[in-house]
């Protein structure tokens, strides 16, 4: 168990609205109610660790 879970993102599967889920919360969209929600790509922290990797 994290102790501090990274939210992630998600798109719904019918209205394309972003929602921001936690693990462990429901997998539903905010805007309309949607089950189906498909995750985003987490592009932002492999792009960090190449920065991190390039000052090295
Ligand atoms: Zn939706």
């Amino acid at each position: 168990m994290d102790p501090q879970p990274e939210p992630v993102s998600y798109i719904c599967g019918d209205c394309g609205q972003e929602n921001t889920l936690k693990p462990g919360d429901v997998i539903q969209c905010r805007e309309c109610g949607y089950r189906i929600l498909y995750k985003k790509r987490t592009r932002r922290r492999i792009e960090f660790c190449e920065k991190v990797m390039e000052r090295i």
